[in-house]
């Protein structure tokens, strides 16, 4: 069960990196790093904030790691960012304690005809050059949308959010998690190209971790009604996040 909250806000500040980049293979997923691809500002539930973080890279989980209502999407993109700011004024020493040292965007993928246009960007069948490529594509769906992001209402960007852990035992939180709500295509080519990387070296295994208990963990989202038409209906939504292994391995690359 979620929680709407409203306190709790995401503003993204993501660039366009000026410079040619190219997935990387790492054997357990694909990366993308090395850009200044810009950063978010989160302001926490209790109203402190807002704190700043910067992109750190983009890895991806197929299938998915969350489950919403048990559903587990075939892929999921998380864009990992590290905390490097606090709220204006605020003393080095004061920012650097706040717990959420790490905040990590997911966004979720199933198979459609055509994929989503950031996955085109991505050159998933031939890993070449990508160039040109912004974070905030991820929340236009149509090459319009994409075009004029700036005119799309704030409450187009509709989430989840808890705090997690990346490291086992459960419970340790230092990862602001957000999770975007409305799940984007991708075509079975490009889903099996990006999965003929780490399937092999995973014995034929995705690269997600079972699902962990929630262990008391509040779930929150920053929209109040879900629409008629939404996945995730009325306010079942569930999310667990599977809190062994990879991230461990990943966000602290
Ligand atoms: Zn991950």
């Amino acid at each position: 069960m979620t929680v709407y909250e409203p306190t709790f806000k995401v503003d993204f500040n993501y660039k366009t990196p000026p410079e040619s980049l190219a997935l990387e293979n790492i054997l357990w997923t694909v990366r993308l790093s090395g850009g200044d691809f810009g950063g978010i500002e989160v302001t926490d539930l209790n109203g402190s904030g807002p704190y700043r973080y910067k992109v750190n890279h983009l890895h991806m989980h197929g299938p998915a790691e969350h489950r919403i209502e048990g559903v587990q999407y075939d892929l999921e993109i998380h864009i990992v960012h590290e905390l490097v700011g606090g709220p204006q004024g605020q003393p080095e020493e004061e920012w650097k304690a706040y717990n959420e040292t790490l905040a990590v965007i997911g966004f979720f993928f199933e198979k459609a005809e055509k994929s989503h246009p950031f996955i085109e960007k991505m050159r998933p069948l031939d890993f070449g050059p990508i160039s040109d490529i912004n974070f905030n594509e991820l929340f236009g769906t149509l090459a319009s949308e994409v075009e004029n992001l700036p005119l799309l209402s704030g409450d187009q960007r509709q989430f989840y959010h808890y705090k997690g852990s990346l490291t086992n035992p459960p419970c340790a939180d230092v990862v602001n998690w957000i999770l975007y709500k409305k799940v984007l295509p991708i075509s079975e080519e490009h889903l099996a190209a990006f999965r003929s990387v780490w399937f092999p070296n995973l014995g034929g295994h995705g690269n997600f971790r079972e699902c962990q208990p929630l262990c008391g963990r509040k779930i929150v989202r920053n929209f109040e009604h879900f629409e008629e038409s939404d996945h995730h209906k009325k306010d079942k939504a569930c999310v667990h996040h599977n809190i062994e292994l990879n991230e461990k391995l990943v966000h602290h690359p």
